[in-house]
C-alpha cells in the first residue's frame, strides 16, 4: 500500500520527495535497526545526506544550499521519518539553528555560519531548553551578560540535538530583565570550541537512538558581540516564528511515523494466521487497520494545508500547532494499534514496530509538548 503518495504534494515539491524516498531506501531503512541498536551517531549517513544534496537544503541558494521551502521540507520529513526516525532527526537537525541566521542574521555570520554548513562541511544545533524547563521558553535562565564589546554566557542547557558533535550552535539566552517576558531573550551564535564550551551526551533514550542530544554548561563563555543574531532582546519572536516552520515539519516526523506503523500492521496481519484463517480477516482488525489509515490520511491532508498557510504567511502559529499536534498524536495512535495487532511479537526490541512505538513518544514533546500546542490553537482560533 502506498501512503506518502505525491497526488497530496503540490507538483514543484515532488522531485525532491522522489529524491528523499530513494536515499532512504539506500541508506536510511537498511541501517535503522543496527543504528537503533548500537545507538550510535550515523556519521556516515550523515555525510552521504550532505553528498545528496538533502541535508541543510532550506538554506538559500546564494550561500550555497537549495533554497528548499516548508512544503519541500515536509515532504522530506515524512521519507525519511517512515524510514527511521533515528537517523532522520539527525539528519534533520544538522542545520537547527540556521534559519533563524538566514531569517535575522547579519551578512558576515551567513557567510561565515552558514556557508559551511550548506556545504555539508559543518554542522550546527539548537540550544532553547535547560534542565529546570522545556517549555516554558520565556523562563529559560542562561545569561548572556554584555562586557566591553564581546557577551559573556553562563548557564546549562539540556536536550540539545549536537551539543557535542556540532561546529557551533544557535543560543537562546537571557540578555534583560524586563517586566514583559518576551522581551527578555536573544538568540547568539557559539563555536562548540569557545572555552567554557562543556557537553555531555545525555543518558542513553528509549527511542531516536541513533540521534544524540546533549547537555551543555556554559562557563564564563565569551563570544564577540558580533555573534548576536537580530537584535537584542529579539529572541523570543525569532523563536516563535522559527517555530512556526519547525512544528509543521514535526507533523512530517508523526507522518512518516505513523506510514511506517500501518505498513508494519498490515503486513504483519496478512500473514499471520489465527483460529485457521488470516488474521486481517477479522472484522475487528478491518476496522482498526481502517481507523489508522483514516486517521493518517486526515492528518495528512492537515498537514499539507498547514504547510501551505506557514509558507504563505496565513496565521501560521495556529495551523502550525495543529499540523503538529494531530500528526505527531495519529503516529502514536497508529503506532499503540499496530503494537496490539503484532500480539506478542510487538515486544520484540528488534522489530520494526516496536522502534516505531518507542519513537513517536518523543514528538509529542519536542519543538513544544502538544498541551503547550492546544494552548496556541485555543488562543488563535
Ligand atoms: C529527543 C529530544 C530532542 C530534543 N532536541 C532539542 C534541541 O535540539 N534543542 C532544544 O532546545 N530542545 C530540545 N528538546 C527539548 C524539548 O523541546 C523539550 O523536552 C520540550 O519542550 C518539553 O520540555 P520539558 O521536557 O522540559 O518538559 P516540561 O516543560 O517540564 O513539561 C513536562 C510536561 O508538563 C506538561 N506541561 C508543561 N507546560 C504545560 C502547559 N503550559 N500546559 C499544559 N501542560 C503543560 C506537559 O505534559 C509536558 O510534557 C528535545 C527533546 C527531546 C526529547
Amino acid at each position: 500500500m502506498e501512503l506518502l503518495t505525491e497526488d497530496i504534494i503540490p507538483e514543484y515539491a515532488r522531485e525532491v520527495k522522489a529524491e528523499a524516498r530513494e536515499f532512504a531506501d539506500e541508506y536510511i531503512a537498511p541501517n535503522a535497526e543496527e543504528c537503533f541498536r548500537k545507538g550510535e551517531y550515523p556519521w556516515e549517513i550523515l555525510e552521504a545526506g550532505q553528498d545528496a544534496g538533502l541535508v541543510a537544503q532550506d538554506i538559500p541558494e546564494e550561500l550555497g544550499g537549495r533554497g528548499l521551502d516548508i512544503v519541500e521540507m515536509l515532504a522530506i520529513a515524512e521519507e525519511f521519518y517512515k524510514a527511521d526516525a533515528g537517523i532522520a532527526l539527525t539528519l534533520q537537525l544538522a542545520s537547527f539553528g540556521a534559519e533563524m541566521i538566514y531569517e535575522y542574521g547579519s551578512e558576515e555570520q551567513k557567510e561565515e555560519y552558514l556557508k559551511p554548513v550548506a556545504a555539508g562541511d559543518q554542522i550546527t544545533g539548537l540550544a532553547v531548553s535547560e534542565p529546570d524547563t522545556g517549555s516554558d521558553l520565556a523562563g529559560m535562565t542562561t545569561t548572556a551578560e554584555k562586557d566591553g564589546d564581546e557577551y559573556v554566557i553562563n548557564g546549562e542547557k539540556y536536550w540539545i540535538g549536537n551539543g557535542v558533535e556540532a561546529d557551533w550552535v544557535t543560543v537562546f539566552v537571557r540578555t534583560s530583565e524586563e517586566n514583559d517576558r518576551y522581551s527578555n531573550h536573544s538568540m547568539i551564535i557559539v563555536p562548540t570550541d569557545a572555552d567554557g564550551y562543556e557537553a555531555e551526551h545525555i543518558p542513553e533514550k528509549m527511542g531516536m537512538r541513533a540521534s544524540k542530544q546533549a547537555h551543555i554548561t556554559f562557563k564564563d563563555v565569551r563570544v564577540p558581540e558580533e555573534n548576536l543574531v537580530g537584535y537584542e532582546n529579539g529572541g523570543f519572536l525569532m523563536l516563535a516564528e522559527f517555530f512556526n516552520h519547525g512544528r509543521i515539519v514535526v507533523g512530517g516526523h508523526g507522518l512518516g511515523m505513523a506510514a511506517a506503523a500501518i505498513e508494519e500492521a498490515w503486513e504483519f496481519v496478512h500473514e499471520r494466521e489465527a483460529f485457521g484463517r488470516n488474521v486481517n480477516e477479522f472484522q475487528a482488525v478491518q476496522h482498526g487497520l481502517a481507523d489508522m489509515r483514516l486517521e493518517f490520511e486526515a492528518a495528512r491532508a492537515l498537514n499539507y494545508r498547514a504547510a501551505k498557510k506557514v509558507r504563505d504567511g496565513e496565521n501560521a502559529g495556529l495551523w502550525a500547532a495543529m499540523a503538529k499536534t494531530k500528526s505527531t498524536e495519529t503516529a502514536t495512535m497508529c503506532a499503540e494499534q499496530g503494537m496490539q495487532f503484532h500480539g506478542g511479537r510487538s515486544i520484540f526490541t528488534d522489530r520494526r514496530i516496536a522502534r516505531v512505538y518507542r519513537d513517536v513518544r518523543i514528538p509529542v514533546i519536542y519543538e513544544g509538548a502538544n498541551e503547550v500546542q492546544r494552548n496556541l490553537i485555543y488562543r488563535q482560533s
